[in-house]
């Protein structure tokens, strides 16, 4: 009796604990699938709501801009007809106002503190201009990806530029729609409408919803009359981070060469293992096409370094903290 009565004991406490791991599995199963749930109805309502607003932006965009858009699509695809003139266009923006942001490189990190690879990344800010092909082939030539800040150029002999940047693998970002200072920086709903205008512009021409933004002067522009900061959180909002640079060719400073450029950006890529390159391309900027094969050839051949393009992976270097 004694031990049947212990046997008893063991078993009704197996059970009790078969009984708990029992109702703890179902409690799991039931409170899983309800947390999935939940996760996933927030995550529904976010990307309804952010599509909902790019349709909207989208809407906004056709009734304002879609007219002066299929013109400048359908002529591009049928080989283009050119309505303006390089200078016409700089005329009609303003003039591309010089990217004048000084960067301060003396805290540049020593190599030797950082294991591992050294990434370069080339970017070129103002275009598309009558370079840019030249340019793609230079990459092409090289196997190099690139990024490409680009601003709002309604003229259909830019259409096959803007798409070979896509086709060839560069990354497109944005460099506002004007690049007029005095415009997009006088109020945060002229930014917001400049910027609006460019992503939409670019998507209806290459398909590509753009996620970089650099800002016309860099974030240390200093001409803003907006905070800049609000800007900043206002790119957050659009999933868009903005980059700006911590080397430049300086092909915007007068008297600049191809030398010059040359030893601006190889002297200084050795000082850092994260190299977001500031370059331009544009009609002026003649110099940057003549050093671009050596600047390559010279950055290929440093050790453990490689040049890629800006991704969703690459951290940002921003001169506004
Ligand atoms: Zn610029």
């Amino acid at each position: 009796m004694a031990v049947g009565g212990r046997k008893d004991k063991v078993y009704s406490k197996k059970i009790k604990r078969l009984r708990r791991a029992i109702l703890v599995a179902v409690a799991a199963a039931c409170l899983i699938p309800t947390c999935i749930c939940v996760i996933l109805a927030i995550r529904y309502d976010r990307l309804n709501a952010k599509y909902e607003q790019s349709t909207a932006d989208l809407e906004w965009y056709r009734q304002k801009y879609g007219d002066e858009l299929s013109i400048v699509l359908s002529e591009g695809q049928n080989g283009g007809t050119v309505r303006a003139a390089e200078e016409d266009l700089n005329a009609e923006t303003g003039g591309f106002e010089q990217d004048y942001a000084e960067v301060d490189t003396s805290g540049a990190q020593n190599p030797e503190d950082i294991e591992g690879t050294r990434y370069v990344y080339l970017t070129f800010d103002d275009g598309p201009s009558i370079y840019t092909d030249e340019i793609l082939d230079i990459l092409q030539e090289f196997d190099v990806k690139a990024t490409f800040f680009v601003c709002g150029k309604p003229d259909s002999k830019y259409v096959e530029a803007y798409k070979r940047i896509v086709e060839d693998g560069h990354t497109l970002g944005m460099h506002s729609y004007s690049h007029k200072y005095s415009d997009i920086y006088s109020s945060k709903e002229a930014f917001e409408e400049d910027f609006k205008k460019l992503r939409i512009f670019l998507y209806e021409t290459t398909g590509v919803w753009a996620n970089y933004y650099r800002f016309p002067g860099g974030s240390s522009n200093g001409v803003s009359h907006v905070n800049i900061k609000e800007l900043e959180s206002f790119l957050e909002d659009s999933d868009v981070t903005f980059y700006d640079w911590n080397i430049s060719a300086k092909d915007d400073k007068a008297g600049n060469t191809k030398e010059s450029i040359y030893a601006n950006i190889v002297d200084n890529v050795p000082k850092f293992k994260h190299c977001i390159v500031l370059m331009h391309d544009a009609a002026d900027k003649r110099s940057t096409v003549d050093a671009l094969p050596d600047v390559i050839k010279a950055i290929k051949a440093m050790d453990d370094t490689v040049i890629v393009p800006i991704t969703d992976n690459t951290l940002p270097v921003q001169h506004i903290k």
